[in-house]
């Protein structure tokens, strides 16, 4: 390997700086030159991109965001794209492409494998853990904290106007954010696509349990996290549903972009220096197509092309205890 490439694509995470970091630092130690391509795969079409040498990654490993800028290739997704992008990387004399991304952004590496020789590996960068093959993605522990940070502070204002409070939190279409702060944040309800589809139809098992609540002396508040894309409108529409079903004024909050960004904590500053790092020492070794993850608290490869299968599940064991205490 003589001249590697790294790009960040899809939604931006904590971490993510300092897994590019790691890939300069690692690659710079065994006399490999790396460019970074600029927002994502657009970089790659449009050859926009820097030589990276270890000045640039100075001071970026507690930097949120990514100094090489994340987006959307709607022109990678274009029947010329992956070819376009193919040929960018050899006219480049790139030998191996890292892509720091979700799964979306490895269907996009995967479809650039069909017109490209070098070697192209994953880094699973996104705030989602909606990636299999990997315990934890880079982000996710800075986004639980970050989210936790905003239900503590709801919980103070619900607790003193003893409210019904609904958070809407981020994850695409999956409930691992929503499920680890809403059981760090002692959340009375947790709601998230994996519990199965909520409708307007059938809201009663989640009326059940605040009636339940109500009951019970000395409850002041009561919060609900929900997941986005768990019900018809959101966290908004499911607020005024309620609010109808109940008699009992709820109010929703819609966490947003403030889950992406911040200051990674060290978790993810860890788990991004060691797939950073392992994810150069890989492709010395020959791999490709492959995704540099950790599980078990072991790096490991996953097949790039099965990242995307959805196999992974959100912890059954808190699950189980979620719902069991729902009603108190
Ligand atoms: P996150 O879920 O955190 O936002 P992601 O990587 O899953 O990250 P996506 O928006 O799904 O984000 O994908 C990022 C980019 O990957 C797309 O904008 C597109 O350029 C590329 N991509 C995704 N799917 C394909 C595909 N089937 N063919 C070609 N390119 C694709």
């Amino acid at each position: 390997l003589k001249r590697i490439a790294v790009l960040t694509s899809g939604g931006d995470a904590p971490g993510m700086n300092a897994c590019i970091r790691a890939i300069l630092l690692t690659a710079a130690a065994c006399n490999i030159e790396v460019i970074g391509f600029k927002h994502g795969f657009n970089g790659l079409l449009e050859q926009e991109y820097q030589t990276l040498h270890p000045q640039h990654v100075d001071n970026i490993i507690q930097r949120g965001g990514t100094i090489l800028k994340s987006a959307r290739c709607p022109a990678l997704e274009q029947a010329d794209g992956p070819a376009r992008a193919a040929a960018s990387l050899k006219e480049l004399n790139i030998d191996a492409l890292i892509v720091i991304g979700g799964d979306g952004s490895f269907r996009g590496t995967m479809a650039i494998s069909k017109h490209y020789d070098g070697q192209l590996i994953g880094v699973p960068g996104t705030i989602d853990n909606d990636v299999d093959g990997t315990d934890h993605t880079i982000g996710f522990a800075t986004a639980i904290d970050t989210a936790l940070d905003a239900i503590d502070k709801i919980r103070d204002t619900a607790d003193a106007f003893e409210r019904i409070f609904l958070v809407e939190l981020m994850g695409r279409h999956s409930g691992y954010i929503s499920l680890a702060a809403g059981i760090a944040g002692g959340a009375e309800q947790i709601i998230c696509p994996e519990f199965g589809p909520l409708s307007p139809d059938n809201l009663r098992a989640i009326i059940k349990p605040i009636q339940h609540a109500q009951l019970l002396k000395g409850k002041s508040s009561y919060l609900i996290v929900v997941a986005e894309h768990s019900y018809p409108g959101g966290a908004t529409a499911l607020a005024e549903a309620l609010t109808k079903a109940i008699g009992i004024e709820c109010r929703a909050c819609i966490l947003g972009h403030i889950q992406r960004g911040g200051s990674p904590v060290g978790a993810d500053r860890i788990l991004a220096t060691k797939l950073g790092a392992y994810a150069v020492e890989q492709l010395l070794q020959g791999a490709t197509l492959m995704m540099a993850g950790e599980v078990n608290g072991e790096t490991c490869l996953y097949p790039l092309e099965k990242t995307g299968d959805g196999t992974k599940q959100i912890d059954p064991f808190l699950v189980r205890w979620q719902q069991q205490i729902g009603s108190y």
